[in-house]
């Protein structure tokens, strides 16, 4: 507003000078410029107004597309445009790639990934000087640069003018906004003009969400590779069971759990019987199906806070929390009975597979260490194999 009161005092109002004295003033000329300045008071309140909320609303957003839509979504009232576009410098500012691209009405044809090199393109200049660009007749540029892809694209959608406006953030050209409209010469100066004076913010903006995406993507790339790494350190890649360390430290909390609140837990040592016959006629592949096949299986059917883990090549141990050595039992035999119904293998080609299982339950009055309920798990399903098979013993007290 101060910009347009020198206008005002400029003009001298002095209503007693007579008609035809060379300084007579210009009485409807000033009633003139009073209602111009008022009319353009109202506009650049409402332009303010305008630029207000344009700051406001595009502020909120984080991410880049959030950024962009609120972009769109607002410069409608400053700018005219059917389409907008947003390419960004590569990361070794060699190449613009198409970021963003929004119409309400066009069936786009440019989209986002379009790249193209600036090196000697009409985009280089734009970048370079920070100046806006019109385009009036796309047509006609395309007839002056009939290898643009991008104008060809573009002029397929029915656009005939554009905007170009360089988007350099700290004093680092990061990209460009493209506002096209379907009908040739839509833009002139007030637009550049309306463009400028928002640029730095909008620039600023542009390439603060486009390094959030970057951080939040690493991140997320951080935090996946995290979980892979905890999922690899704790589970058996062949069979998703809990690995041998993690079933080991799993047994060491539970007994020492178990010893505080009074309660019994048990291992089952659980292993598959004449495995190697499996993998010696079928095949290591058709072995390692049975693997997956009993493991899974013996997962699914434990109660909850009850776990399996891989203990070897085809052993498996198990930690459950048990009333006496009858139940113990009880769940041995419900594992081995279980398994002993699977069939592996094809229609043409059915195989089973059993196994033997040695059951120890911890002696609270003992103090079992993990080591020791281990080894008294694996004396009983040594007994068990020599007992024949596909049965179950429980070790002595
Ligand atoms: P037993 O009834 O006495 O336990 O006989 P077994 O053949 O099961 O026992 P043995 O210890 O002789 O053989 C175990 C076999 O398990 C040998 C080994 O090649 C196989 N094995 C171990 N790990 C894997 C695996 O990850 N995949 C496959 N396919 N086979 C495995
Ligand atoms: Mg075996
Ligand atoms: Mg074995």
């Amino acid at each position: 507003p101060c910009g347009y009161r020198d206008e005002v005092t400029s003009t001298p109002h002095e209503p007693d000078s007579g008609s035809g004295q060379p300084h007579e003033p210009d009485v409807a000329g000033v009633e003139l410029s009073m209602a111009e300045l008022q009319l353009r008071i109202a506009e650049d309140y409402e332009r303010e107004r305008r630029l207000a909320h344009i700051f406001e609303t595009i502020v909120q957003g984080l991410y880049l597309e959030e950024v962009l839509d609120e972009i769109f979504e607002s410069f409608h009232t400053l700018i005219p445009y059917d389409r907008m576009d947003c390419a960004l410098l590569n990361h070794d500012r060699t190449q613009l790639v198409a970021r963003w691209g929004r119409s309400d009405d066009l069936q786009l044809r440019l989209k986002p990934g379009f790249a193209a090199h600036v090196a000697g393109s009409s985009l280089e200049q734009v970048l370079t000087s920070g100046e806006p660009r019109i385009i009036d007749d796309l047509a006609e540029y395309f007839r002056l640069h009939p290898d643009s892809k991008s104008t060809r694209l573009i002029i397929a959608e029915g656009i005939r003018s554009s905007l170009t406006c360089p988007l350099i953030a700290n004093g680092i050209p990061v990209g460009v906004l493209f506002f096209s409209s379907l009908e040739p010469r839509t833009y002139d100066a007030t637009h550049e003009e309306a463009f400028l004076r928002l640029a730095s913010v909008v620039s600023i903006l542009v390439e603060k969400s486009r390094l959030y995406e970057e951080l939040a993507l690493l991140n997320q790339e951080l935090t996946e590779a995290r979980d892979l790494l905890k999922e690899r350190a704790t589970h058996d890649d062949l069979t998703g069971i809990w690995n041998r360390a993690a079933i080991l430290a799993h047994l060491d909390t539970r007994l020492k759990q178990a010893a505080r609140q009074r309660r019994a837990l048990a291992v089952a040592m659980i292993d598959i019987d004449h495995f190697k016959s499996v993998n010696d006629t079928y095949g290591h592949q058709v072995g390692d199906e049975v693997l997956r096949g009993v493991a899974v299986t013996i997962q699914g059917v434990l109660r909850a806070g009850d776990e399996i883990g891989r203990y070897g090549g085809e052993e498996f141990l198990v930690v459950a929390e048990v009333a006496d050595r009858s139940e113990a039992v009880g769940l041995a035999q419900r594992l081995r009975a279980t398994v002993e119904v699977l069939r592996f293998g094809d229609e043409d080609r059915q195989i089973s597979a059993t196994v033997s299982i040695g059951v120890a339950k911890a002696r609270p009055q003992r103090h079992d260490t993990p080591r020791e309920l281990i080894r008294r798990a694996d004396a009983a399903l040594y007994e068990a194999k020599h007992a024949g098979r596909n049965c179950v013993i429980l070790a002595g007290d």
